[in-house]
């Protein structure tokens, strides 16, 4: 399969008034064509940022080095007016809160049309002929009266099918869904994982689901990987994540699941925080959440080692260091 994206000790640092801090720090991961990646991890990890740095789309206090290379270009050498070009014809994304990413003051209808118009060299009728079958394609009910709503008069879930249908309206080589249905409820969100999953197929285009929820993972991904505080602590296939995670971390999240038929009274859930990325442990940046910690955990930072069919960043995988 050819990879469409390849991301290469991605740095994305911030300036802030405590001075520079490194929130993606160091990070490979690729994705190829037609597939689905997971980014999975809790909030604070980095990885709404790591999505922003490939769109370009950080705040002025942000600046990501390294490479992500998209069909060959490294996005980062590109001008903002080439970046114009990539953002939502080649690339496009999905926020969690439509909301605040469609305009409240323009037609849905409006708004998908210039979406298509700014990138595709079609009269404004084809244009609103493209919306409106678009509006079809993720399954909108009175598609052409639709077209001539605003943002408000629609549901949650609605408006989520409309970012989408907008996301897809030039036909992107990758989508980046950024936690698309955690605002949604459990129902809309099956259709909504549904209708990805649908298009994803008639279309090929890949797609960068971020989430911190496994459950998402489970039915949408091919290949998922986990960050932590910045970095990537396992890399590996959906069905191997589920059936033999390795790095502490990972585990921990599977054991904070909800099991839906079962009534559990709590969650085991990880105890403590994600560190801030001013105040890093100098050794793993798990350690001091981590039951499995040894004194190297403490003092040294473990690479991400790669295993049979896994990437893993923890001491525990690492040959001879029982000496260390
Ligand atoms: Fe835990 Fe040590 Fe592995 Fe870090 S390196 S996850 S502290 S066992
Ligand atoms: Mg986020």
């Amino acid at each position: 399969m050819t990879t469409i994206l390849e991301v290469e000790q991605l740095r994305t640092r911030f300036r802030t008034e405590n001075g520079v801090v490194n929130v993606v720090d160091g990070v490979d991961f690729s994705i190829r064509a037609g597939e689905t990646l997971g980014v999975v991890g809790e909030s604070g990890c980095g990885k709404s940022v790591t999505s922003l740095s490939i769109m370009r789309l950080l705040p002025p206090n942000g600046r990501a080095e390294g490479t992500i290379r998209f069909n060959g270009t490294n996005l980062l050498e590109l001008s903002e007016k080439e970046m114009q070009a990539v953002r939502g014809n080649e690339i496009s994304m999905i926020f969690q809160e439509p909301m605040t990413s469609l305009n409240p003051l323009h037609t849905v209808g409006r708004q998908i049309e210039e979406a298509i118009l700014l990138h595709w060299k079609v009269s404004k009728a084809q244009a609103k002929e493209r919306a409106i079958a678009m509006l079809k394609a993720v399954g909108m009910p009175r598609a052409e009266e639709i077209y001539a709503e605003y943002p408000h008069q629609l549901s949650g879930g609605m408006r989520q099918r409309v970012m989408i249908a907008m996301a897809m309206a030039c036909d992107p080589k990758l989508i980046i869904a950024d936690e698309p249905t955690t605002a949604l409820d459990v129902t809309i969100q099956a259709q909504i994982l549904d209708l990805m999953r649908e298009l994803k197929e008639k279309t090929g285009t890949s797609i960068m689901l971020i989430t911190h929820d496994l459950g998402v993972v489970a039915e949408m991904c091919d290949r998922v990987i986990v960050m932590y505080a910045g970095q990537v602590v396992e890399e590996t296939d959906v069905e191997t994540l589920f059936e033999q995670p390795k790095h502490p971390y990972t585990i921990g999240l599977m054991r904070s699941i909800p099991e839906l038929d079962e009534e559990r009274e709590y969650l085991d859930t990880i105890p403590g925080a994600v560190p801030l990325p001013n105040q890093m442990p100098k050794g793993c940046r798990f350690a001091p959440r981590c039951a499995q910690a040894m004194p190297i955990c403490h003092e040294q930072p473990p690479e991400l080692l790669q295993l049979d069919g896994h990437k893993c960043r923890c001491w525990l995988y690492a040959e001879g260091r029982d000496e260390a």
